[in-house]
């Protein structure tokens, strides 16, 4: 097949060559949106269709309900923590940011708890496999909250605790359908 060469006019006249014209109109729309909402700024009184920017972080935007946010471990109704130390959240995280020591519940219907639970939310890709693999509803990301910036990269690393303080009682079946059974005998 033979190779055609698509012929550009080159613009033509002193308006379109010095690009004057172009950045006249362009400033006339920036100018034009300055005038209609400078005065509604300073007034207080923003119209949301107008301002498409947000004054971050004094005005937020909702975030959609599959929002991912930070981290947090859910509780069982004895305030125990729902996670059973499977793994699974580790073995799928593509980021290798959960780290994981379990040990053995006293609680004899749970055969093991975590030690140790702590998320690198510096090198998580915020992915959501972890909730996706949880066999238990002991991990969510439904915070709608950001990972804070941190001076210590160290402060990055949440430990148990802290995703257990924005934890809540969770009422779903723990571990499915044989779990279940074994804990209402
Ligand atoms: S959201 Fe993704 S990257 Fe972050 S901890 Fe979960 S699995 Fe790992
Ligand atoms: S997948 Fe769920 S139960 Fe298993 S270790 Fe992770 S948080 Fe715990």
């Amino acid at each position: 097949m033979a190779t055609t060469v698509k012929i550009v006019d080159r613009p033509a006249g002193w308006k379109r060559q010095s690009y004057l014209w172009g950045t006249v109109q362009g400033l006339r729309v920036t100018f034009g949106h300055f005038l209609r909402n400078w005065p509604r700024n300073l007034l207080g009184r923003r119209a949301q269709s107008d301002i498409v920017t947000l004054a971050y972080p004094e005005e937020k935007r909702a975030y959609p309900p599959r929002n991912r946010g930070l981290h947090r471990l859910m509780k069982r109704a004895d305030g125990q923590v729902r996670c059973v130390a499977c793994m699974m959240c580790p073995t799928a995280c593509p980021a290798h940011c959960i780290s994981i020591v379990p040990e053995e519940s006293e609680d004899a219907r749970i055969e093991k708890r975590p030690r140790i639970f702590q998320i690198d939310e510096l090198r998580c890709v915020v992915c959501g496999l972890c909730v996706e693999a949880c066999p238990c509803d002991a991990i969510r990301m439904d915070t709608g909250m950001h990972a804070w910036p941190t001076i210590r990269r160290a402060d990055a690393i949440l430990d148990k605790e802290e995703l257990l303080s924005r934890g809540e009682i969770s009422s779903a079946t723990q571990g499915g359908a044989g779990l279940f059974w074994r804990e209402k005998k």
